[in-house]
C-alpha cells in the first residue's frame, strides 16, 4: 500500500467543507455478495444480470425472474457488514463525511449505522405491488415465492408483487435526484467499489469538485479522479481513519 495516498486522502477530507461518499458492490465482495464485474467471481462470469434484472423479464416473464434474478437479491439479504461500511458510519458520526450514497441494495450501509443514505437503486428490504401500489415487507415476498406462488400476487388487489430494487429499464427513484443536489456544492466525492460502468450514476464523480477513487481494479473515469487508491475497500478506509484521527 502507498502510505503517501492514504495521507493524501486524508488531508483532501480535511480540507474539504463537504465531502460524500458514492459505494458500489466492490464494498461489499468482503461481505461475501459477487460484485458485477470482478474477473472469476463476478456475477457477469455465470450469467447476464441484464437480463436477469432486468424490467423486460420481470413483466413479459416473472417465471424467469422469480426462478433466476431474483434469488440473486435473496443472496444478500443475510449478509452483514465488513470493515468498510463499519468505517464509513464512523466517518460519519465524527463529521468528515455527510453521507452515503450507494448503488447497492445489499441494505449493509444501513446495517452498519450508516444515518444519511440516499440508496438510487432501491433495496431489498421492501416490495410492491405494481397494480396497487402497497408496499410489503420482502419476507412476504419471498414467502409466496417459497410457497411456489410464481409470480406471487399482492394479497390486496392480486397485482404482480415485485421487491423494490431498480432493474434495468426502471426509472431512478427519488434519491438519486437528491443525490444530483447534494453534488452541487460537494467539494470532494468518495467513490468507493465501483467501476463506474452503469449510468447516470456514473456522472456524478465529475459533478463533484474533486473526486478520490478506492478500487481493486480500473474504473470508467480513473483519467479524470483527482486521487486513485487501487486496493481492498476495508484496509484503505481502516487506514484513511486512523490518519484523520492522528493528532
Ligand atoms: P461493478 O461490479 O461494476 O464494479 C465493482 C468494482 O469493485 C470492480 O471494479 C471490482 O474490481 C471492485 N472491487 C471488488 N472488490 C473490491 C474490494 N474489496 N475493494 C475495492 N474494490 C473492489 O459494481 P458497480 O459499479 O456497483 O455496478 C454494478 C451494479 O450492480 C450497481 O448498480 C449495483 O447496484 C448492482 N450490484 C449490487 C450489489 C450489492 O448490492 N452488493 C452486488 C452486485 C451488483
Amino acid at each position: 500500500m502507498d502510505f503517501s495516498k492514504i495521507k493524501q486522502a486524508s488531508d483532501m477530507i480535511k480540507n474539504s467543507s463537504k465531502t460524500m461518499v458514492l459505494t458500489g458492490a466492490g464494498i461489499s465482495t468482503e461481505s461475501g455478495i459477487p460484485d458485477f464485474r470482478s474477473p472469476g467471481s463476478g456475477l457477469w462470469e455465470n450469467m447476464d444480470p441484464m437480463e436477469a434484472l432486468s424490467t423486460t423479464v420481470l413483466y413479459n416473464n416473472p417465471k424467469k425472474f422469480y426462478s433466476e434474478g431474483y434469488k440473486i437479491l435473496l443472496g444478500m439479504t443475510d449478509a452483514k457488514p465488513n470493515t468498510a461500511h463499519y468505517v464509513l458510519a464512523e466517518m460519519e458520526k465524527q463529521g468528515y463525511i455527510k453521507g452515503v450514497i450507494t448503488q447497492n441494495i445489499d441494505n449493509l450501509h444501513q446495517k452498519a449505522g450508516t444515518k444519511y443514505l440516499l440508496e438510487v437503486h432501491g433495496n431489498t428490504r421492501e416490495g410492491s405491488c405494481t397494480t396497487c401500489g402497497k408496499v410489503v415487507d420482502i419476507n412476504v415476498l419471498t414467502e409466496k415465492v417459497n410457497n411456489n406462488e410464481i409470480p406471487p400476487k399482492c394479497n390486496q388487489c392480486g397485482g404482480l408483487l415485485r421487491p423494490d430494487v431498480i432493474f434495468f429499464g426502471d426509472m431512478l427513484p427519488e434519491d438519486f435526484n437528491i443525490a444530483l443536489q447534494e453534488m452541487e456544492d460537494c467539494q470532494l466525492l468518495i467513490v468507493i467499489g465501483s467501476s463506474l460502468a452503469v449510468s447516470p450514476v456514473n456522472y456524478l464523480p465529475s459533478m463533484a469538485e474533486k473526486f478520490i477513487i478506492i478500487n481493486e481494479g480500473r474504473t470508467a473515469m480513473d483519467y479524470r479522479c483527482d486521487l486513485k487508491i487501487e486496493d481492498k475497500a476495508g484496509v484503505v478506509l481502516e487506514k484513511i481513519l486512523m490518519e484523520l484521527n492522528k493528532e
